[in-house]
């Protein structure tokens, strides 16, 4: 049994295992994750990929990628290529080629045909504005279109004229005929196809009509073998519209739509839409920003796929709708990064510390495990020498009460090496402190030291055995915990002022000169940092994007 198998059910499972010992479910079981390429994948976006990827492996089943592209104007190659470069990263390998809902631009279209002929779909006149006033509301029917008893032969015609081009965007839309008085706003015959000269990425200009998605999906899924389509809540109130076109077109097959809920996390925002503000509104620097709750800024920011593999199992797939506390995502990559992450010393806003009674020409080499948990990762060597750095925050001229760092003649341990007292504070002429002069104890190398006790553990780096680096100190996005739900103010101005702080000028050891791209580290007694590779390479050194801190302190 594979590790993937002994997850805990969900619901849908359990739909699927019950009608296969019923006998009801015969053969492979199918799902497919139905992107539409109109921006970058989000976690919420890792929610589904799991579960339908998940529910294939699980059962011995395929998922199929396939782009949902019937909205010509707003999708792109750039997020297509996106889309394939997360869900492989995310583990997981989709069934043959990536499909398209595009690729059935002429099946789709004979059906539509299909149903016109069967007496199911009219060529409508009526303007957007008209369309909704014939609509109804949710207490009054709706009214039949003028249009809606044109003889098929005539429909088939203007469909026909409405593919060849000899009308307007706009101009004529086709729809279905299904019943204007339905309680179900969505059986009030919905539009399926409409008129748009607009270039396609996968079709060219080919077409000048394209399906809607009401009309597009349930096809798509039926031109697959999908036996089991899942999808988020809201699509609840179109299964009847889902189920309606399946019945009244000769479809290959009859796919079961479940929906689930979506992925709320609190302190960011999961639409692709409002994110695509944030990247043309300049917010943030790209869709792959590691404050983005994106699959790809998370990857740069240093999750890694397990925990957010992890992260989903945790949460689960049930029908109730909710919101799930970003402390849990973060959970779930210090718990994963904990494990695995090796670490180091970087010290973020350094202070000179001269040992005033270790010889300057002399250098020790000090071996320190390089995961304290996990011996089979081995040793680093790091070099002691006269000149170090501490971080400021670690020295407090007048120290508060319980203080564990270094303070004026206290004594502290430097992780892995000796413990030194500060003797003496130097200042510049505008009195901020420069360096501190110390002693350091000898006999002290693994060892306590004989008649005092020193006040605690800090990090630090020798001055010439270390490199500068930058830090990118990344926080929430949002400093509020639901951004998009005030209705006083615009989503944007809820951002985190902090979210990103740049440190420069901070020394890191030397073993790091060249850092690994495969995992973060762990800076000691600071977090876990990845390096970013393409800053690296614009800076020509390495900068680091702080993944999460090593506690959760958001707020406290
Ligand atoms: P958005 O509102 O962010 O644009 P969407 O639903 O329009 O999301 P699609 O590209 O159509 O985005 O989504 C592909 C699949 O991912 C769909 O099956 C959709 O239901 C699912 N999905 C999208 N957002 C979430 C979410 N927050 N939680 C779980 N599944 C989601
Ligand atoms: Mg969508």
């Amino acid at each position: 049994m594979s590790a993937e198998s002994k997850k805990a059910h969900n619901f849908i499972e359990n739909l699927i295992e019950d009608a296969i010992a019923k006998g009801d479910h015969t053969g492979q079981v199918v799902t497919r994750f139905p992107p539409e390429p109109n921006g970058y994948l989000h976690v919420g976006h890792a929610k589904s990929i799991c579960l339908n990827f998940g529910i294939a492996q699980r059962f011995g089943g395929i998922c199929n990628l396939r782009f949902d592209d019937t909205n010509p104007e707003k999708e792109n190659q750039e997020y297509i290529d996106a889309i394939k470069r997360d869900v492989e990263w995310l583990g997981y390998t989709w069934n043959g080629d990536v499909r398209y809902a595009s690729d059935y631009f002429d099946a789709l279209y004979y059906f539509a045909e299909e149903l016109i002929m069967r007496d199911k779909a009219y060529v409508c006149a009526l303007s957007a504005e008209e369309m909704t006033e014939y609509r109804g509301t949710l207490t009054e029917p709706g009214k039949n279109s003028p249009y809606r008893e044109r003889p098929t032969d005539e429909s088939l015609r203007l469909f026909r004229d409405m593919r060849e081009g000899k009308f307007d965007d706009g101009e004529l839309v086709l729809r279905a005929k299904i019943d204007m008085a339905s309680p179900n706003m969505n059986m009030r015959d919905p539009i399926l196809y409409r008129i748009r000269y607009a270039e396609h990425h996968q079709t060219g200009d080919r077409w000048c009509i394209y399906p809607m998605y009401d009309f597009t999906h349930p096809i798509s899924d039926a031109m697959e073998g999908i036996t089991h389509s899942l999808c988020t809540l809201e699509f609840e109130d179109h299964r009847p519209l889902y189920e309606w076109v399946l019945e009244n077109i000769t479809a290959p097959c009859e796919p079961r739509q479940i929906e689930f809920a979506r992925l709320n996390l609190n302190y960011t925002i999961t639409s692709k839409r409002k994110l695509k503000r944030l990247v043309d509104e300049h917010v943030v620097e790209g869709w792959d920003d590691p404050r983005m709750p994106t699959i790809s800024g998370m990857r740069r920011r240093g999750y890694t796929p397990e925990s957010l593999r992890t992260f989903c199992d945790m949460i689960g797939v049930n029908k109730a709708g909710g919101v799930v506390d970003m402390g849990m995502l973060e959970f779930a990559i210090r718990e994963d990064l904990n494990t695995r992450a090796p670490r180091a010393m970087c010290v973020m806003r350094p202070l000179k510390v001269t040992l005033t009674n270790y010889p300057a020409d002399k250098t020790e080499t000090l071996e320190l495990p390089v995961h304290p948990q996990n011996p089979d990762m081995g040793q680093r060597e790091v070099t002691w020498s006269q000149t170090l750095y501490i971080d400021r925050e670690d020295f407090a001229e007048e120290p508060p009460r319980k203080w564990k760092r270094l303070a004026p003649d206290k004594a502290v341990r430097l992780r892995g090496g000796y413990v030194m007292t500060c003797k003496e504070v130097v200042r510049d002429a505008s009195g901020e402190i420069i360096e501190l002069r110390c002693e350091y104890d000898p006999a002290t190398l693994g060892v306590n030291p004989e008649g005092y006790k020193p006040n605690g553990v800090i990090h630090w780096v020798s001055a010439s055995h270390s490199v500068e680096c930058d830090i990118n100190q990344y926080d929430r996005l949002f400093s509020e915990e639901f951004p998009d739900s005030d209705r006083e103010a615009d989503f944007l101005d809820h951002v985190n002022p902090e979210s990103l702080v740049v440190l420069r000028g901070a020394r890191v050891e030397q073993n790091l000169a060249d850092p690994m791209t495969e995992l973060p580290y762990q800076f000691e007694r600071e977090g876990y940092f990845f390096c970013d590779q393409e800053l690296t390479a614009q800076a020509g050194k390495p900068v680091f994007n702080r993944t999460v801190t090593l506690r959760d302190s958001w707020g406290k």
